[in-house]
Parts: C-alpha cells; structure tokens; sequence
C-alpha cells in the first residue's frame, strides 16, 4: 500500500484542495495578462524551484551511478552475475548484507563510492542493485528455458512466430520448465512477456539478416509471419535461418545485455527510520497544519542550505510536502453521513473503512516522525555526561511503545517530468483497522466471476439455493479509453507521413522540434490509456470486492487466464478485458481482500472449460440463443437457454454460475476469525 506525495520547494505555498485551484474567469478574455501569469509561474510557481531541482538532479545522479557502477561490476563477467544471482536467490537475508561481502562491490575498499556518497546510501545503492540482479537473473533464467523449448521442437517455433498471440500451451510449457518460476498467475504473466521479448529477438535477427528495415513493431510482425506462412516461398529458408540461431543462443549462450538503472530515482528502503544518518529526517512544520518538511542528506560534493530544523547543517536540501491523509478521512467521514442519510448503508460501510484506513495511515507516518525524533534525543541524552534520567526513562518507554506500533516503511523518491513525489509504504488495513469497521461476521457463501461478453465482468453470489448477480459495467471509462485510443493512432499516422517526407527531403538530418513535439504527444496519448486501464481494473476489482462484503461471500471463483483468446462473438465488440487486464483484476482483488482481513485463499481461479456451453441448474449442454424467447441457436448469442429445463439465463451470468461449482472446493479455506 503505497501512497504518494508530491514534494514543493521549502518556501512555496502548498496548494492545498478547494483553495485558489481554478483560475479567475476574467483572464480568460485577456490573452497579455494570460502571457504574463504563464511567463512569472514558469519562474516561480512551479512547485519545486530550479535550484532545489537542480541539487537533487545531481544526488539522484550520484546514486544511479553508484548503481549502475555496482551492477556493471556484478556484471564483469557472465559467471559472476550468475553465481551472484543464484546466491541471492537463495538468500534470505536482506541483499546488501549479501554484496558488500564482495570487496569490490563494498564501501570501505572503493574510493570511487565514497566521493559519490555517503555510507548508508550506499547500503540503499546496494539493495536497489541486488534488487535488479534478481529480477534480471529470474529472467535470464527463464528466457534461456524458453531458448531451450524452441530448439527442442520446430513446431513450436513455428507456432509462436506465425501467430498474432503467443500459443498458451507454450507459456505454460516454458514456465514449468524453469525452476525458477511459480505456477500460479503471476508465473504466467512473467513467462508471456519473456517470450514476447524471444519472439522480438527472433524477428529481428530474421529481418537482419535478410536484409530488411522496419521500423514498427506491428509490421515487423505482420511481415515475419507471412514469410513463414506454409505456401511462402522462402518458408524452408527461413525456418533454416531461425534454427540456425537459435542452436547457436543455445550453445553460447544468447547475448543478453547489462541491466542499467535508468530512472531518477532515490529508493530509502534498505534504511531503517530511527537515526539522523539514513540521509532522510522528517519534521513537523510548527506554523502550518498538516505540512511534513523533509530534510535529505546531501552526498559529498554537493553544498545545500542549511536550515534550523535539520541534522544535516549545510548538507541539507529541504522540501515540503502536505499530509493530505487527514483530510482524505474527515472527507470520508462526511460522505459517510451522507450515504447513512439516503440510507445506502453499503456505501456507508464502504466509505467508512476507506476513512479509517486513511486515518490509519496518517498515524503510521505520525508514528514513523516521533520515533525518529525520539530516538534521536534519546542518543543525545545518553551522550550527555549528567543526563536526566526521569526524562531519559520517560522517552525509553514511549520508543518502546512506538517500536511495536503501526509505522510506515522508509521513502522512495522520484523525479518524474519535473515534478518530485515521495513514496512513502504504508502498513495494509488488514487486522486491525478492518476488524473494527467491520466487526465479526460470519462469511459463507461463494461467488463466481466471469469475463462478459456484453459487459466486462459478471459476478454471481451464490446463497444456498439463490443467486444474486451484479453486471459491472465501466462504459465510462471504456469510451475514453477508445476515444484516446482512436486519437493516437490518426496522430500516429500523421506524424509517420510527416517523417517520410522529412526523411526524403532531408536525408540524414535528424527530425525537427514539431515532429518530435508530435512524438511526445503520442507517447502521452499511450500513457494515459494505460492509465484509464489500471483504473479499469480498480473500479471492478473494488465494486467486485464490496459487492461480495455485502453478500458476505467467503470464497470468489474467477475464471483463469488460459483462455486468453476471447470467447466466441467477442469481435463484434468494441472492448473486451485482454487477459494482462484479467490478471490485474484478479490480483487487485486478493490484495483488497487481504486487506478487509480475509485469508489469501479466498480467492481461487479455475478452468473455465465448457462453462458458457452447460446449464448450471442441470448440468446439461445448452445452446446460446439471441434473445430471452428465442430457442433458435445463434453463435455468441446474448442469451442461453437450456431444453431440460426449458429455460433462459443470461449467458454471461450462466457461466459465472458455472464457476462457482467447477472447483469441488478447496479443504480448508480459513475466513476471517474475529
Ligand atoms: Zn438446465
């Protein structure tokens, strides 16, 4: 649970909600005073000032550096990352405690560290490299096991070259293939994107070595499968060629490159919060409510100011951020009335859990700044030669009481198109917070969701004999989703002709500010579709998961993701959940849920084999018809209707029935114990 904070500059007014937000409708009228305000917020109204930006571009700069030094060490030699990785993967430790073993790779033995900084960061820089290793060392893994499954069949080959998608079969063949990797959805997801990248590999070097320059992935693509397609001509020559290389990767080994930390970035986490030398300290701003500053530690090298309220005197850099969380929970307590008014009580109660986990969390980072300060007092008292010991034993208690309360994770920082956002991870609800908004309840029913075809998602509560049914419906979001992407694939096409014609007018010279200006519009475009997709996928993970509070469901069925070809009919639609969407849904669900305190397997995903084509109140095969009095069959009709028992379902609602009865039933699935 990780929320954000944007950063302002010490001195700035916070912007805070409700205050000075929109502009005065008079300036719309007056094009100078228009040019004006934009020429004087371009020099001071942004939040963070040039000179901030300027001193925490260079730290952000010293670490990524000292990352990437440390990973291209790691990485000196083939063998060593491997048996690198191989230890961390076996460790169970935190992973610097690992690498600074390595004299290398350590901060004492290397000069070249310390003039980039200080010695706890380094730790963190240690950390974030291990990290990466990990990853990168899961995915070598795998893409050598998917290596390996190619050279071993052709046809196999040949399926995932010629198709659109990627074969499931392969995926699950490969994932199980690599130790490395779990059986479970996540598994899954991991191996499709390694076999994407093996299958743009493969197109490449194809397209390489006979000769051919394209540019766009999509056509890349298009034109690979058609020279394998079985009446091309080149076909056999082809396959030859692909073989060939991929013998050669199995052999050698293929030639993976080095993985590089490429954002800004600042990641904290491998510090603990209690002592001034981790490089970040919080302080409550005494004059205004609710402001947070943060005081980071600035590497050797780089001067800051030097404020009162700071550990780190003239190596201090300062920013200022709004604790918005208590806001975000009165706001809800208020909704809360509201809703209790009209008597929506499970808006009520949907609202009420948000406020206390809000609220929840502002304790947390209220926590995590007393046992920083105290702490540190704590130490200066016991340096003093006659200390106070009524004080001393009076701040020793409250530190231990804060030791074992709520307390947020160490920050993460983030330079993103200018503007600076503090991560901070919070502690989940789960336990706690949801125990005492929702008190003990009993949950036993079983609810079955499947991907419609009418509507993106069909939830069916089962309670003993009876059905209660929600279709969600986002179509909202959908049309902007589709309006977005309509947009960047006509700015896409414009901008491709623009280029052709710069490329052949002006060979050689690189594009000019109005075509890359339309290339940053477009990336834009992309970012914000997948946005409203992860936002998609929230809106129906959480009406999913309140839905099933209401109906007090004790285990979900989902339909899993080896059916990621769409059902039949699904054409004719303008938007169907692809199953990196479904994924997403399924694991924001068991996340919600885990927070609403209920055990992680109460979320279970089966085989949706046959569940549109049976009736679920017999159990017979039935036949999809177009509307509730038709018994003609109609292929991806929108209505089922079963001849046993003469009746008609909505066929989207019939098989999320069908899926609740598909798993026998787990032994022991453990709820929520109050
Ligand atoms: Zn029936």
């Amino acid at each position: 649970l990780v929320e954000s904070f944007v950063l302002n500059s010490e001195d700035r007014e916070v912007s805070r909600k409700g205050k000075g937000r929109s502009p005065d409708p008079s300036f719309k009228r007056n094009g100078e005073l228009v040019q004006q305000l934009f020429l004087l917020s371009k020099q001071s109204g942004r939040k963070v000032k040039d000179i901030d930006l300027n001193l925490l571009t260079s730290h952000f700069a010293n670490y990524v550096k000292v990352v990437n030094l440390i990973l291209s060490r790691i990485y000196m030699t083939d063998k060593r990352a491997q048996s690198l990785g191989k230890a961390l993967s076996e460790y169970r430790g935190r992973a610097y405690t690992l690498l600074r073993k390595e004299k290398d790779l350590c901060y004492q033995h290397n000069n070249d560290f310390k003039e980039l900084l200080y010695e706890r960061l380094h730790r963190n820089a240690l950390e974030h490299a291990g990290r990466t290793l990990h990853a990168d060392y899961t995915r070598r893994a795998l893409f050598t096991s998917a290596i390996k499954v190619l050279t071993d069949s052709s046809d196999d080959v040949l399926n995932l070259l010629r198709r659109k998608r990627i074969p499931s079969d392969l995926i699950r063949r490969v994932r199980d293939s690599c130790e490395f990797v779990k059986n479970n959805g996540s598994g899954y997801h991991y191996t499709l994107g390694v076999l994407r990248q093996v299958c743009l590999a493969l197109d490449l070097y194809l397209l390489d070595s006979i000769g051919l320059k394209i540019g766009w992935r999509g056509r890349q693509r298009k034109k690979v499968s058609s020279l394998l397609k079985e009446d091309s001509p080149d076909c056999q020559q082809v396959k030859a060629l692909i073989e060939k290389d991929l013998r050669k990767w199995k052999s050698k080994g293929y030639p993976f490159t080095v993985p590089q930390l490429r954002s800004y970035s600042l990641d904290f986490s491998a510090s603990t919060e209690n002592a001034t030398g981790q490089g970040y300290w919080f302080t409550l701003d005494p004059d205004r409510e609710n402001e947070i500053l943060l005081h980071l530690k600035l590497p050797p090298g780089i001067d800051g100011t030097h404020p009162d309220a700071s550990p780190y005197r003239g190596k201090t850099l300062t920013f200022r951020f709004l604790d918005w969380l208590p806001r975000a929970a009165s706001e809800g307590s208020e909704k809360v009335k509201r809703a209790e008014e009209i008597e929506d009580f499970p808006r009520a109660e949907r609202l009420r859990f948000r406020a206390a986990m809000f609220e929840d969390m502002h304790t947390q980072l209220r926590n995590t700044i007393e046992l920083q300060h105290l702490t540190h007092r704590l130490t200066k008292l016991r340096q003093k030669r006659e200390s106070d010991e009524e004080e001393t034993a009076v701040l020793e208690t409250r530190v231990k009481e804060l030791k074992t309360a709520r307390r947020s994770a160490p920050p993460r920082l983030l330079l993103r198109d200018g503007r600076v956002i503090l991560q901070v991870p919070f502690l989940s609800p789960n336990g706690e917070v949801s125990t005492k908004i929702l008190g003990a309840r009993e949950y036993d029913n079983r609810a079955g969701v499947d991907r419609g075809l009418r509507v993106p998602v069909v939830l069916s509560v089962q309670k003993k004999q009876e059905y209660t049914d929600l279709l969600l419906r986002v179509e909202h979001l959908i049309a902007k989703r589709e309006c977005l992407r309509k947009h960047a694939y006509q700015l896409q096409s414009i901008t491709d002709r623009k280029k052709n014609n710069w490329e052949r007018k002006r060979k050689g010279l690189s594009y000019p500010g109005y075509i890359l200006k339309k290339e940053r519009h477009i990336t834009a475009l992309w970012r914000k579709v997948r946005r409203l997709d992860r936002e998609v996928a929230r809106v129906i993970a959480s009406k999913t998961v309140w839905f099933c509070e209401e109906h007090r469901v004790k285990t979900l069925f989902f339909e899993d993701l080896r059916s990621f070809q769409g059902h039949a009919g699904s054409k004719d639609l303008s938007y169907n959940l692809s199953s990196n969407l479904w994924g997403n849904i399924i694991d924001t669900v068991r996340y919600m849920r885990e927070a609403l305190g209920h055990s992680k397997y109460s979320v279970w995903t089966v085989n949706p084999r046959y569940t549109s084509q049976t009736c679920h109140a017999c159990g017979e095969r039935g036949i999809r018809v177009e509307d509730e009095s038709s018994t003609k069959k109609k292929k991806g009709g929108e209505y089922f209707y079963c001849r046993e028992c003469e009746e008609h379902f909505h066929a989207d609602v019939n098989a999320a029935r069908n899926i609740i009865h598909v798993h026998p039933g787990p032994s022991v699935v453990s709820g929520r114990t109050a």
